[in-house]
């Protein structure tokens, strides 16, 4: 499969790895929004948000955990933000669905 973030958990690109357990990979974004821009993935591959499904779901409660658990590692304490692109509109532009934590300075109030 083409699929940019496949390749990444597969260690055919590299990557900045921050977190991995047998079901998730999170890595750093290498084009940095904020001081600290983290990219959490499932490693099984669904596209986005639109293909989270009763059978799938459960990844996505496992990826808040893990999300929570880099926020205090990384030293978030005073808040950050998770964003997940959704399609064209949503700007997302690698179909593999990830969550990306912003933080490290106060962050933009300009959602859209
Ligand atoms: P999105 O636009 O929401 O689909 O997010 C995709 C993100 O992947 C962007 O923020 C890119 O900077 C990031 N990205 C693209 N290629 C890589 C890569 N090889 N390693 C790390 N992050 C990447
Ligand atoms: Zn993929």
């Amino acid at each position: 499969m083409d699929c940019l973030f496949c390749k990444i958990i597969a260690g055919e690109i590299p990557s900045t790895k921050v977190y991995e357990d047998d079901k998730v990979l999170a890595f750093r974004d290498i084009a940095p929004k904020a001081p600290t821009h983290i990219l959490v993935i499932p490693k099984t591959h669904i596209a986005g948000v639109d293909d989270i499904t009763p059978e799938n779901s459960e990844i996505v409660s496992h990826i808040f955990e893990v999300i929570a658990k880099i926020a205090k590692d990384e030293g978030l304490s005073g808040g950050y933000r998770v964003v997940s692109n959704i399609g064209e509109d949503g700007g997302q532009t690698v179909r593999h669905l990830h969550f990306h934590i912003l933080g490290g300075k106060k962050l933009s109030e300009d959602m859209a």
